[in-house]
């Protein structure tokens, strides 16, 4: 660029700009050279608004037109939310030689064992005649062993025990593991609609689902898949299919860690008290995790969900400062609350079947079992996961795992405990890419093809 091309403003704005860049790192040096000089062309594209379709207010009431949407992708396994459930199935369904794509609202992976702070592992373990058993195994127990051996994963990984993982290190773990399989990632992308085609199944005659509308940055993106799983945790995506579905109240929370109680110089005083509400170990010294119960509400209602981040943080930072007014706790700081507010159990599939907590304290055998899930804190014994809990009862070629599969009030409150979410993710991977390679619905997969799959992907289905 000569310096005659430039007005004098420019010319002052460039060289302050220079300036100011010498002084910083070569990384933003770059950023500002390539955004800021003055006369070179833009890398993006002009847009002259004229083919905008934006929602309209007719008559006092706001509508949407219809639009063409463009289509990023086309897939034979879709997997919408990228949790501990989500995770599994697209892992699961990529190693079964399917083309997955998974597509996660935020930049991260893991849900809420990562962005809500839900550190602590509960129910891999069942009640054995030599007491505590594992039933976990498969990908969610590969997870675990690759956080054991990585600095600072996990802590507390014994026999019996509920081990505690780190969320940072569990977000890189899921990283690697992911795209290790050749999946296709879309990030920051919001599912907003199930694609249903016009033409109902041939045979079952009900509704099937061909994929989801997602919104991005560039507008609604469109993947058309083969299978899809909605392991949003909130059936964003079975719900607007027109899938059977319960809409469930639970407690709503918000988790938040603490910083330097390694520095905690309790009182020797006999008569002290510590302070409440200090949580439970991390992976990392000093660190703690502390749970969160919280009110009961509707955790896909927006105004319930902006009223309780509002309250809940206010409840939190009063917690600390009461923790921090504690002599030998000044030091102890509010390190992070969680990005993600605590929703345990919203829209709940109505599947051919429903899992109910008398079927598993009872150990129910089902012929379409997919996995086995565990306790909470190893009371009761293993129960089985059939396909029939994992499909819609009443749309085609749409599957769910993890929090929102189709069982009743007591039996959810087990089937989302994040190894549960493992293996039900697992087992609906296996079974949505079998659907797909073999040209069948989801309900009808080949149960014995999937099964023989699970089993090479070294998931635990029962005593044989
Ligand atoms: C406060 C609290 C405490 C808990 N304590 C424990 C505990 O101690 N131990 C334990 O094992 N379990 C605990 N749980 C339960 C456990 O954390 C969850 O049930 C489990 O993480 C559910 O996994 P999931 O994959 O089904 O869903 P989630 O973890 O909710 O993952 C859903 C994923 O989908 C994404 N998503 C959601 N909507 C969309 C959309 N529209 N478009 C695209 N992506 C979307 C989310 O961002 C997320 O990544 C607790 C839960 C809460 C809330």
């Amino acid at each position: 660029m000569k310096k005659s091309m430039l007005s004098r403003r420019d010319w002052m704005k460039w060289t302050a700009l220079g300036a100011f860049s010498a002084a910083n790192t070569g990384a933003l040096r770059a950023d500002f050279r390539h955004h800021n000089k003055p006369g070179l062309e833009s890398n993006g594209t002009a847009y002259d608004g004229a083919a905008a379709a934006p929602a309209r207010l007719t008559g006092g009431k706001v509508t949407r037109p219809a639009m063409e949407i463009s289509q990023i992708s086309e897939c034979d396994v879709l997997v919408v939310g990228g949790g501990p459930a989500g995770c599994c199935a697209a892992i699961s369904a990529a190693r079964a030689g399917a083309k997955v794509t998974l597509v996660e609202r935020y930049g991260h992976f893991g849900g809420l064992a990562t962005g809500g702070l839900v550190l602590i592992i509960l129910g891999h373990w069942v009640a054995g005649t030599d007491g505590p058993k594992q039933v976990l195994a498969g990908i969610g127990e590969e997870m675990m062993r690759r956080l054991e051996a990585m600095p600072d994963g996990i802590v507390n990984r014994k026999k019996g025990a509920n081990p505690t993982i780190d969320a940072e290190v569990y977000k890189y773990l899921l990283v690697e593991m992911l795209t290790e399989e050749n999946i296709e990632i879309f990030l920051h992308s919001w599912a907003l609609d199930a694609i249903v085609d016009d033409e109902p199944d041939p045979h079952s005659g009900l509704p099937v689902v061909r994929g989801a509308l997602f919104q991005t940055k560039t507008g609604p993106v469109a993947v058309l898949a083969k299978q899809t799983i909605d392991t949003t945790g909130d059936g964003d995506v079975f719900s607007t299919a027109g899938c059977a579905y319960d809409r469930r109240l639970y407690d709503i929370g918000l988790v938040h860690r603490l910083g330097n109680l390694d520095r905690a110089e309790p009182s020797k005083d006999q008569g002290a008290k510590p302070p409440r509400h200090l949580g439970d170990v991390t992976p990392i010294p000093g660190v703690r995790w502390v749970n969160m119960g919280g009110p009961v509400g509707d955790g896909v209602d927006v105004k319930t969900l902006s009223r309780l981040e509002l309250e809940h943080r206010k409840q939190i930072w009063k917690q600390v400062q009461e923790i921090k007014k504690t002599p030998g706790y000044e030091k102890t700081y509010l390190m992070e609350t969680a990005p993600q507010i605590g929703v345990r159990i919203t829209r709940v599939l109505q599947g051919p079947q429903t899992l109910t907590i008398d079927q598993a304290r009872a150990g129910k055998h089902f012929d379409d079992c997919l996995g086995v899930g565990g306790a909470w804190n190893a009371e009761h014994g293993p129960w089985e996961i059939p396909l029939s809990v994992l499909v819609s009862a009443n749309v085609e070629n749409i599957l769910t795992a993890g929090r929102s599969l189709s069982a009743d009030w007591g039996m959810s409150d087990v089937v989302r405990v994040i190894p549960n979410c493992w293996v039900s993710g697992h087992a609906a991977g296996a079974a949505a890419a079998v659907a797909a390679m073999e040209g069948t619905t989801a309900r009808g997969a080949n149960v014995a093809a999937v099964r023989d799959l699970l089993k090479k992907q070294g998931a635990y289905l029962g005593e044989e």
